[in-house]
Order: C-alpha cells, then sequence, then structure tokens
C-alpha cells in the first residue's frame, strides 16, 4: 500500500467515484471537461489530484495511480508544472485569470503533452470568465483536461453545464465527516450533535465562529437539565443565556434542531441502550429521564418541538416559541 495522501482522500471520501474514474483511465476513456459538484469537503480537488496523477503517472495499475513516483508526487503536493490550479483572486474568477490558462495552455506540456487544468470555486467565474472560458473547453486539444469544481452547481453558466460532464459528489459518511469535523478542530463532545445537524462544512464553519456552536451547546445543556429536574431555571437560561446567542433567524433552526437532539438522546438511551450521546455532559439526566419517562410522554415531548419549527415561519417571537416549548415539556414531565 501507498501512503498518498490524496490517494488516501479521494478513495476514502469517494470509493465509488475513484473506482469509476480508474476504470476510465484504464480505458483511456476519459472526457475532455468535467465539473464537480457538491458540497465544501468532499474530496472534489482531491478527486481532481487523483484521476491527474492516474493521468500522468507511468505506474499505474489498473487505471490507479501508484503514488509514489516522480509525477503522482509533484501532483499531490500541486507543484507539477503541467497541472495548473486556478483558485478564486479575492472573491471571483477573472477574465485575467481565464486567460492566464489559455495562455498556458497554448503552450505545449512543459515536459510532455500532457496538461490538466483545474479550476476551484469556478462559480465564482465572472461572467466574462467564463464565456473566455467557454470556446477552450469545448476545443481543448488532444491532451487537455480540465476539472471544474463547484459547491453550486445553481450558479454554474448552463452553457458551462453543457459543455462538461457534471458529476454530483455524495456527501460524506458519518464516519468519514466525523473524521472532517476532527481536522476542523470540533470537539470530540461536539462530533456526534454536529454530525446530528449537518453533512455541510460549510455550516460548521460558519457555527464554529466565535465558539458559537460551543455556547449554544452548553446553553441547551443546561435547560435540558433544568427540565429534567423540573426547575424553572429552564426558563431563565433561555431568555437570558439563549436568546443573545440567536444572533440572525437562520440560528433558529439548528437551536430548535439542538433541543430535539437532547431528546432523542433520552429515546436513544431508553430503546438502543446507546451511550453515544449528543450531549455526554448530560447523560446522568439523560439516563436517569430515560429510566423514568412513559414512551407516550417522550413522544409527545419530541412532536412538540418538532412542530415549532413550522411556527418559525409565522410570526410570533422566537423567545415565545421557546418559552412554550419549555411550559409544554414541564407540564408533561409533571402529569
Ligand atoms: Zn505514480
Amino acid at each position: 500500500m501507498n501512503e498518498n495522501k490524496v490517494i488516501d482522500e479521494a478513495t476514502n471520501k469517494q470509493k465509488y467515484l475513484a473506482d469509476r474514474f480508474t476504470k476510465i483511465i484504464d480505458k483511456y476513456e476519459l472526457s475532455h471537461s468535467y465539473l464537480f459538484s457538491g458540497e465544501s469537503g468532499v474530496g472534489k480537488l482531491a478527486m481532481a489530484l487523483f484521476i491527474t496523477m492516474g493521468i500522468f503517472c507511468p505506474n499505474t495499475t489498473n487505471g490507479y495511480p501508484c503514488g509514489n513516483c516522480d509525477e503522482c508526487r509533484r501532483i499531490s503536493e500541486q507543484q507539477h508544472p503541467d497541472v495548473v490550479i486556478i483558485k478564486p483572486d479575492v472573491q471571483s474568477i477573472k477574465v485575467d485569470q481565464v486567460r492566464y490558462l489559455k495562455d498556458e495552455f497554448s503552450k505545449s506540456g512543459l515536459e510532455g503533452n500532457k496538461k490538466v487544468f483545474i479550476i476551484q470555486d469556478a462559480e465564482t467565474m465572472t461572467n466574462g470568465a467564463a464565456n473566455s472560458l467557454l470556446k477552450f473547453i469545448e476545443e481543448p486539444g488532444n491532451n487537455i483536461f480540465s476539472f471544474l469544481l463547484t459547491t453550486n452547481l445553481n450558479l454554474i453558466l448552463p452553457t458551462i453545464i453543457s459543455r462538461t460532464q457534471v458529476i454530483e459528489f455524495n456527501h460524506l459518511n458519518s464516519a468519514e465527516f466525523s473524521e472532517q469535523l476532527k481536522q476542523l478542530g470540533v470537539k470530540h463532545s461536539q462530533i456526534n450533535l454536529m454530525n446530528n445537524l449537518t453533512n455541510s462544512i460549510n455550516f460548521v464553519r460558519d457555527w464554529q465562529t466565535d465558539d458559537w456552536f460551543d455556547k449554544v451547546q452548553s446553553v441547551i445543556s443546561k435547560w435540558f437539565d433544568s427540565i429534567a429536574n423540573n426547575d424553572a431555571e429552564a426558563f431563565v437560561t433561555i431568555q437570558a443565556d439563549l436568546m443573545p446567542l440567536v444572533l440572525d433567524n437562520k440560528r433558529r433552526e439548528p437551536i430548535i434542531n439542538m433541543m430535539i437532539a437532547c431528546f432523542e438522546d433520552v429515546l436513544n438511551s431508553k430503546y438502543l441502550k446507546s451511550n453515544q450521546f449528543n450531549f455526554p455532559k448530560n447523560e446522568n439526566s439523560i439516563i436517569r429521564l430515560a429510566n423514568n419517562i412513559q414512551s407516550q410522554t417522550l413522544i409527545c415531548i419530541l412532536e412538540i418541538i418538532l412542530n415549532c419549527n413550522q411556527q418559525l415561519s409565522i410570526n410570533i417571537s422566537f423567545q415565545n416559541i421557546l418559552e412554550s416549548i419549555t411550559l409544554k415539556i414541564m407540564n408533561l414531565l409533571n402529569q
């Protein structure tokens, strides 16, 4: 086995695509232009580099690059003179960058006759840049391959889409996503909850700003503990601790979903005897509640919180919604 990071990333994150592309490479059936679409973090760049290694590597096995030769090494380090990678200049990819690309590709390969270009965040191409790329994608020349990568297919011009082969990348499976979360510095105690709430690395990055996620998780954890102890402090927690963290309307849904995740912990503890909690700090309250609560009550609680997602669109203050949930849950637990 080789120890090439790019090969590892491409084959771990998108095994199916990696296998499919090695077969295509093996049969010399690679198209000239691909458009890779998928969430940030799903391995689009790794896949483009992996395929590029397959094109250049002299020691492929069934289309798999060796990962160790000079070509493979320089491509995976993004240091190969015939593999040009374009990233947005500040916020957009401008005509000048595409012109540079075209100049690059009008020259034949520096070392051989093959050339690859990779455009990251292709949705940020200005219209001018995209239009100037069109003709080039259409008639790329024999040994020229291009990979356009995007997180938002809707923002790519239809004329570009129609000239490329679009490959949609799957979300990462939960083990791979957890691995990504670890690399992003997400705390161990947050991994299950984060994985439960999203599979988008972009959301994760946003939620991590100013430790927002960490703060909300602690506040909801406190709220749940109060409820489990039948303590009216739960209302104070909403008003004093939680409301200041509702920075904008986009933050309301994850907060509600975290409340649901608390009671999912109770459900999982009761029926699956699982201890993979969303809120590991609440372990004691979760287990105690799970042992005492009737299934019917638990289902009612989950329904109450789930239903409030619909109220979000109506003009009721978020604080009122959360207080009303808290009151209903505490009443149910007191019956
Ligand atoms: Zn190689």
